[in-house]
């Protein structure tokens, strides 16, 4: 039994086939986690799908449209890059719902994870590299709209720079943006987050883990959340066929801790999603986002002494 509520559904298998987007692997988590002991069923809670209204103070009315009615340009279909479908439309629905269910319960518990969402490249008025909504902000918008929170802060360590959430949240002062990622990457431009870290290619493990201390420290001497989003991409691994960062399995379960342990010394409720990961084996890539669970576990079970003293 974890000491979080874990998001997630069925409908979040998009059923992409052999598409680079390996989507089976919401439920191979799933059922990983299960399988291993993680987790109990009791644990998981299946979302709702957001509401129109919820997507609305994120995307455009237009743009929403398109996406209802099957309407999107062969131009807007390739920028998505993944074939336009009613359940990819519902599952990107889906995907809202979980992040919002998970940053409510965070506030409550302190973390919760979504097994699901992380789509960081979506614009209010366009989806762009697999990403149709962008389920982070619609989470935050209704966070305040709820007045739950004022101000969040997103740490995005997707293997491709944050561009949707920049672009959503530039000259917002309420959102703290830190986007960690390989500069010679997708996507281009890159608008700017508060914290933009442009890695060479092939950062390893050590330099990584040194540099992203470096700015959350900053970071959150800076400025104060009353939640943070975690968008933990699997993707900066050096196996990753869409990335060309040369982390290890072991390094991106230390960047999770880290991560973590600074929302737990800052008393900040955290709530993750997953965002990408395009492992050759799609094994690892599971693997990875099981230990970003078991990271927000250990940090969860622990005190903030036990941290201080690491
Ligand atoms: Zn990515």
């Amino acid at each position: 039994m974890l000491p979080f509520k874990l998001i997630y559904c069925d409908a979040y298998d998009l059923n992409l086939g052999e598409h680079v987007f390996p989507s089976l692997k919401y439920r191979m988590i799933h059922d990983r986690l299960l399988a291993q002991g993680i987790a109990a069923p009791d644990d998981f809670l299946a979302p709702e799908p957001a509401s129109d209204e919820d997507v609305l103070r994120v995307h455009s009315r237009e743009y929403v449209h398109k996406l209802k009615t099957g309407t999107l340009s062969p131009e807007e279909i390739v920028l998505l890059e993944v074939p336009y479908s009613k359940e990819l439309m519902e599952a990107a629905w889906l995907a809202a719902g979980g992040s919002i269910l998970a940053g409510r319960c965070a506030l409550q518990d302190g973390w919760a994870a979504n097994i699901g969402g992380g789509f960081h490249h979506a614009y209010p008025d366009h989806g762009e590299g697999f990403c149709m909504l962008h389920d982070v902000a619609i989470a935050i918008r209704r966070l305040q709209s709820d007045k739950r929170i004022e101000r969040a802060m997103v740490v995005d360590t997707d293997v491709h720079q944050g561009n949707g959430t920049a672009a959503i949240f530039g000259g917002d002062g309420g959102v703290f943006t830190l986007s960690i990622h390989q500069e010679r990457n997708y996507p281009h431009p890159k608008p700017p987050s508060t914290i933009d870290i442009n890695l060479p290619d092939g950062t390893g493990d050590e330099d990584y883990l040194a540099i992203l201390e470096k700015h959350l420290h900053r970071a959150f001497q800076d400025f104060a959340p009353q939640i943070l989003f975690y968008v933990a991409g699997a993707d900066p691994y050096r196996e990753d066929q869409l990335g060309g960062l040369g982390l290890t399995i072991e390094g991106l379960a230390r960047r999770d801790a880290l991560v973590f342990d600074y929302a737990k010394r800052n008393g900040v409720p955290a709530a993750m999603t997953l965002a990408g990961g395009y492992a050759r084996k799609v094994d690892d890539t599971v693997q990875i986002h099981v230990g970003t669970i078991l990271a927000m576990r250990d940090a969860a079970q622990s005190t903030v002494a036990d941290l201080k003293t690491r």
